[in-house]
């Protein structure tokens, strides 16, 4: 495995040049690492290329969209196979009703679907929609939790159920435009007890959004009885509750988090692989809110390249793909074999680290024997990931360069990728502390 990356730091100047930062969304920067960040060429399975000719084994997969690895042969024909035919109409084809039909199947609380782009809109108009539906103006969201970067979820630091006036301007913007979201600690029962014990406040909640399953702070799964608790008091109130799995969609288990929970959601946000690699992204639920939607309702959203074919062609096949027998089984399987290793050696020797997974996504916690909520997430060591980060892309493995990310295992990885990973994490881990001892 070469080091040498003098091309990539070439084209990041180049990029940097013409590109603020030189990336097209900000984690890509490496900078909590503080490497030049890769310059992608190719992927191939579980495997990465780099601009250099450097090989890697890619635990990012496009942020958990590559459930199938990078070019999967069967992806990658209906996507040339659609392209063939035009790649973009504006006017709905059968692909639209045949990743709907698929998606439905899998996830029986979505009634009615609609198709966007990104995750970020699917949120925003799911949002949009509880707003729309309950005629309230107040949405609730999760210290750490990531639901895209429109104005109303730019909003970091948990400012209590009741401190409406203070919620802390975030993330670049003025204070007025996150004034109507509350964001409150994640897994902390008495704070939603004493969001929906408030009457004035109660009133006024449209929706409650959440990632059942945290993967933006590392993986950091709901309580249970936390989220029971959540259903019902939402339930009680005629407040919306949204699940935005555009991360745990598919990923988690074949109906998502909410099949893991035994929840229904009011709304379901989808992303990531729902899009099979592409730019596809979804929001559904029951079809009583979905049908406020224009045209058949009064909520307005719409999208120029929503449903697009090639898009829907690849998700389509993606989720064929992973609805094939004991397809679930065997990820989960690749996932153990990468991580049992790696705690077992936690565990033995005591080690600062812990790793949290659900199926088939992870983190590797350095500093931390557990994490629950996102002020325990900030308090990691930054450092220690950073050195942990760099020795992995030496040794030819890329895993996401935030420490408070998940890593994705696809069903690309083959038996010897996971091995040498684990070894190779296993041997930086054990260095490290028998260093410090
Ligand atoms: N919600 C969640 C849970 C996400 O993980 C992300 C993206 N990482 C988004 C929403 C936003 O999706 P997108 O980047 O496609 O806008």
């Amino acid at each position: 495995m070469s080091e040498i990356r003098f091309q990539s730091i070439a084209m990041h100047k180049a990029l940097s040049k013409v590109i603020p930062g030189g990336v097209n969304s900000p984690v890509r920067s490496c900078k909590a690492v503080g490497v030049c960040p890769l310059i992608a060429v190719k992927g191939s399975g579980a495997l990465l290329y780099d601009l250099d000719g450097n090989e890697y084994i890619d635990y990012c997969g496009s942020w958990g969209a590559l459930m199938h690895g990078h070019a999967h042969p069967d992806v990658i024909q209906v996507i040339k196979d659609t392209a063939e035919r035009g790649t973009s109409f504006g006017i709905s084809t059968p692909l639209e009703e045949q990743l709907a039909a698929a998606v439905i199947k899998l996830m029986p609380s979505i009634q009615k679907i609609r198709f966007v782009s990104t995750g970020t809109e699917a949120t925003m108009s799911a949002v949009r929609l509880a707003r729309g539906f309950t005629g309230r103006d107040l949405i609730v969201k999760f210290d750490g939790h990531y639901h895209g970067h429109a104005d109303f979820f730019l909003i970091q630091a948990g400012s209590g159920a009741l401190d409406l006036e203070g919620t802390p301007a975030s993330q670049g913007i003025p204070k007025e435009f996150v004034k109507n979201t509350i964001c409150l600690p994640f897994n902390d029962l008495e704070a939603l007890q004493q969001l929906f014990a408030h009457e004035e406040i109660r009133e006024r909640l449209a929706a409650v959004i959440l990632e059942p399953i945290a993967g933006n702070m590392g993986v950091v799964p709901a309580d249970k009885a936390w989220m029971h608790v959540l259903r019902d008091l939402t339930a009680k109130n005629g407040t919306l509750l949204i699940f935005d799995e555009v991360m745990t969609g598919f990923r988690v288990a074949k109906g998502g988090a909410q099949s893991l929970y035994g929840i229904v959601p009011d709304l379901t946000c989808l992303g990531k692989i729902v899009g099979g690699g592409l730019p596809a992204a979804a929001f559904g639920g029951r079809a009583e809110i979905m049908d406020r939607l224009a045209p058949l309702g009064p909520v307005y959203q719409a999208g120029t390249l929503s449903g697009n074919p090639l898009a829907m062609a690849a998700g389509i096949k993606a989720l064929e793909l992973l609805d094939a027998p004991g397809f679930y089984e065997e990820l989960e399987k690749k996932t153990k074999r990468l991580v049992d290793p790696i705690q077992k050696l936690i565990a033995q020797e005591s080690l600062p680290y812990c790793i949290q997974s659900v199926g088939s996504m992870l983190t590797l916690f350095v500093g931390a024997s557990q994490v629950t909520n996102a002020q325990e997430a900030r308090g990691l060591d930054a450092e220690g990931f950073s050195h942990l980060f760099q020795k992995l892309l030496n040794l030819g493995i890329y895993i996401p360069p935030l420490q408070q990310e998940a890593w994705f295992v696809s069903m690309a990885h083959t038996g010897e990728q996971l091995d040498r990973t684990a070894e190779c994490v296993i041997e930086i881990l054990s260095s490290v502390c028998y260093a410090g001892r």
